[in-house]
Order: structure tokens, then sequence, then C-alpha cells
């Protein structure tokens, strides 16, 4: 079992705003009342979380977050993932097989540093750098303490952020059965636990919807469900299987929900031209996307439904005594970065906004409840002056204040993939055990601050 990382010095610091703030809970909740030092006390709050909803911007770093916020809301306005009274910086670093830094890391090992507490190598799977070991993860240690889970994602389900709350592979691409080349170990023939796919249904979590039915629709290759699909392999587990928006309304009572809204990636919401050499003429984006099917549910919408999924499963479950734990990623942040892809980017990074009040709103109604919103990396879109004539693909677009705004991807030749950087990122929060963002800290730290919020051993 991994132990916290918090330094000593910072828990007691922490502590002492705590005891003080206490007083501060009890007298007001109209945080208006008060200056900004008695809102930062009186958001600090110990003791136990009933519910966490964890939202993953994937590559939403600080540059994204302004972007987003510069088009849709302008630059002097906020979005609602700006509203988290509490908020501190997170490293992210991935590590090499011997355990020293890899400065840029990837989905996998980031997720697999905040869902474990342990830091791997880029591309693993809640497994350990050197000897590719499973790691426990929040999501099983929640399950295990009685809680209802849930994972939403804009990505294939088997993609890398989900997949690092409910599976072990030394590859992230051993998504479904047929896919299991770089996982030789992790076979199902060799006793593993088999592909992505097949481990997230067996896990039986309580809530999975995204995208990915491609890695659902392969037939497994051995063992109990051979010859079944995944998703027969999921039915006969008493998963309900739901696949557009109206399925994904009408859908209830407490046995578990496996969604998959497209064939791979949940196409993005809004749609534009990508950056070019030289530039782009100043567009406004589309804000709708001829590819993304009619039906095809919003992040937000998603979100919602989980919750309310989540809540009768608890109830089923330990008569409503315990909580749930949430995951949700907007994950074509990153895919639309690296494809530098401005428009697309930025409506992914507005879905995601709106999946965070959500989130904030439920926590409004049961304070009870540690929501967390960060990234998992930093990226390459960059905002440069107009008059820059940077080397890489830029574009400009004209802002809903009617400005022209330049972004820049750089980070690789053009015509490749735009890479990932190696930045910190911002984590915010609100709720029991949200003051653990404050400061620097690193993301194994935010296993931590889960694990304390629910207190699971
Ligand atoms: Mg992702
Ligand atoms: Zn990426």
């Amino acid at each position: 079992m991994p132990r916290p990382r918090l330094s000593r010095s910072r828990l007691m610091a922490v502590g002492a705003v705590v005891v003080a703030s206490t007083a501060a809970v009890a007298v007001s909740t109209t945080a208006g009342a008060f200056g900004p030092k008695q809102q930062a006390q009186h958001a600090i709050k110990d003791g136990k979380a009933k519910n966490v909803i964890l939202l993953i911007g994937d590559g939403m770093g600080d540059s994204e977050i302004t972007l987003a916020r510069d088009y849709t809301v302008g630059a002097a306005g906020r979005l609602n993932m700006d509203k988290f009274p509490l908020t501190g910086a997170y490293t992210t670093y991935a590590v090499h097989a011997d355990g020293t830094p890899d400065y840029v890391t990837d989905s996998a090992a980031s997720g697999t540093g905040w869902a474990t507490g342990v830091k791997t190598v880029n591309g693993r799977i809640s497994k350990t750098p050197g000897t590719d070991k499973a790691v426990p993860t929040i999501l099983e240690l929640a399950q295990k303490g009685g809680y209802a889970t849930g994972s939403v994602s804009t990505a294939e389900l088997t993609d890398a952020t989900p997949a690092v709350l409910a599976s072990h592979a030394t590859d992230r691409s051993c998504q479904g059965p047929a896919d299991m080349a770089k996982c030789p170990t992790d076979t199902i023939s060799k006793g593993g636990p088999g592909s992505i796919a097949e481990q997230s249904v067996n896990h039986k979590v309580d809530v999975l919807l995204g995208g990915g039915k491609q890695r659902f629709d392969q037939k497994v290759t051995d063992g109990k469900y051979k010859g079944l699909t995944v998703t027969e392999q999921a039915q006969k587990l008493g998963y309900q299987v739901v696949t557009d928006d109206r399925s994904l309304k009408a859908v209830k009572g407490d046995k578990p929900v496996l969604g998959l809204f497209a064939p791979g990636n949940v196409p993005t919401e809004w749609t534009g031209k990508p950056a070019a050499l030289g530039g782009t003429d100043p567009q406004r984006c589309l804000t709708s996307n001829p590819n993304r099917p009619a039906g095809t549910p919003d992040l937000a919408d998603q979100t919602t439904k989980a919750i309310q999924l989540l809540e009768a499963k608890q109830k089923h479950k330990n008569g409503n005594k315990k909580g749930f734990f949430l995951q949700v990623e907007g994950a074509s942040i990153d895919k639309q970065d690296h494809s530098a892809d401005p428009c697309g980017q930025i409506g992914e990074t507005a879905a995601f906004d709106r999946a965070v009040k959500v989130a904030r709103a439920y926590a409004a109604k049961h304070p009870d409840t540690l929501v967390v919103t960060t990234a998992d990396h930093g990226h390459t879109s960059q905002i440069v002056p107009l008059e820059a004539q940077p080397p890489g693909l830029t574009s400009t677009l004209i802002t809903d204040e009617g400005q022209q705004l330049k972004v820049n991807y750089s980070t690789n030749t053009p015509g490749q993939s735009q890479e990932h950087t190696g930045v910190q990122v911002r984590i915010a929060a609100q709720g029991p055990q949200a003051y653990r963002v404050l400061g620097v800290t690193d993301q194994t730290d935010l296993f931590t601050t889960v694990r304390e919020a629910l207190r699971l051993r």
C-alpha cells in the first residue's frame, strides 16, 4: 500500500487553519460577507466526504484553460472551473523503469499516478514501472469500501484515462481482446486479466459511459467468456447496455450501466479550420460538428445521469450510508491539441466546463461531496501576440469579444502529432479535504486526497 506523501510541515500548517475555520463554518454560509481571507478559511473543510467527483481535462494545462476562457466568456470572464475556492498546482512527470524522472508524461503514466499514488513509465496502466506489477487503484479501493463507482469519458472507455481506474495493463494499447500484442503476460491464456475492455466490465464498475464500442464488439479469445463479444460478456455480468441519448435517459434501476456512444472516441462538439503553417484567416468556430451523430449525449448530460444512477446504486448497495466515486474525463481537449485544431479543442474544453458546472451544482446541494478538477498533463497550444510569426502551426480566432486571438502549436514538426509538455498543471477543489490541493503538490498526492476524503484503506 503506498503511503501518503504529504509533508509533516504542510499537514501542520493546514491543520492550524482547519481549527480556525470551524467556528466560521458554523456562523454563516454567505461568502459575500467575507473578505478573501475569510472565504479561504470558510472553504477549508476537514472530515470525511460521502462522495467524490473527480473531473480530468486531458491535456488541459493553463494555456488550454485560458484559451477557452478568452474565446467563450472573455479575458475577464470566469469559467465554472475557475470558481473553485481552493486552487493549487501539481507536477506530472512520469518515471523510467529505473525510477529516474521522465519529464513529459502521457495519460497512462499520469493516470496511474493519480489513480494509484505510484508513478510509472509512459504507456503503462496502473502497474509498476520496473516490475510491471498491478497496483490497487482508487476505484478498486472505493469498491472495496462499499462505494458505488462510475467513470465517464469522451474518449474510448478503454483509453488510458478511464483505463487506469479499473484495469492493469503493461501497455495502454491493449484495449480489446484483439489488441493484446504489447501485453503478452496480461492475456487470459497466460493467466492474466485480459484486455482493458474485459477488465473494465469484470470489475463491475456501476456506471461506464463513453466511446469505444469497437473494442467491446471484439470477441473474447479465451476463458469463461470465449466466443462472446465483450459487450455480451458485460450483459452476462448484469450490465444494461445503452448506445444513445434516448436509451441513456431511459435507463434506470440498480443494475450496472455500460454506455457506448461511438465506435471510437466520441466526435467533438465544435469544428473549425486547423492551425496551419503561416496561419489561418481569422475564423469563428462552428459550435456544431456534422460528423457528430444526433443522439450523442454530451458530457454534462452524461455526468448528470451518472450521478443519478450512482445515487440509486448506493441506496441499493448500502442503504445510502456510503456515497460514490465518479471520474469524468474531457478527453479530446488533448486529442484536438495533438491535431492542432483550436476550435475542436475549445469546444471540448467548454463541454468539460459544463460537466464541472453539473458537479458543482450537485455539491452545492450535497456539501459532503469533494469535487476536484484538474488535468493529467500540459499540452502544446499557446496564445501568442498577433504580430508574432512563430515557426509552427498557427490559427487566428475571432473571440466572442470581437477581438483577434492567435494560437500557436509548435511542439512538433508540422504534419506530426503536436505533443504534450512537461509543465505543472492546475488542480482546484471544494468540499471535505479539498485543502490538500493547495500549494504545489504532485499528481500522486491526488490519490491520497481522494483516499483520505473517502477514508479508504
Ligand atoms: Mg485521456
Ligand atoms: Zn495526448
